[in-house]
């Protein structure tokens, strides 16, 4: 069922997990890398943290730089960012680290 979402999630684009997140390649990349940290438990935006969710956001942070590193980035450079609300470009409200690498990524973003 080439179809389904979560077909297409655990058989291909599962890049890792632990208990706390999971890693999978963005459906419509915008590099070479393009992954999506995503943590199990439902946060909407970065607008709706509390401070238990600290632990979180450092286990999300650390997921993306082990990613960057297996994949071979982590010295060349990669992007981590949280597209927060409509002005940012934020289209799926379940919090998501983005991990970008693989060209040169361009400062101001747009
Ligand atoms: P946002 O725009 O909310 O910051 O990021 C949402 C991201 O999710 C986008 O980069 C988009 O390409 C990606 N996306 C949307 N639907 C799917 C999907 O079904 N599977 C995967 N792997 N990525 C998705
Ligand atoms: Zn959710």
């Amino acid at each position: 069922m080439p179809e389904c979402l979560f077909c297409k999630i655990v058989n291909g684009e599962m890049l890792a997990e632990d208990e706390d997140v999971i890693v999978i390649a963005d459906i419509d990349p915008k590099a070479p890398l393009h992954a999506l940290v995503i943590p199990r438990r439902h946060i909407a935006t970065l607008n709706d943290l509390s401070a238990a969710d600290d632990r979180l956001i450092g286990a999300m942070h650390r997921a993306a730089a082990r990613l960057a590193r297996e994949k071979g980035y982590a010295d060349r450079g990669f992007r981590t960012l949280f597209n927060t609300n409509g002005e940012a470009g934020q289209t799926v409200f379940h919090l998501h680290l983005h991990v970008l690498a693989g060209r040169p990524l361009t400062w101001p973003p747009g």
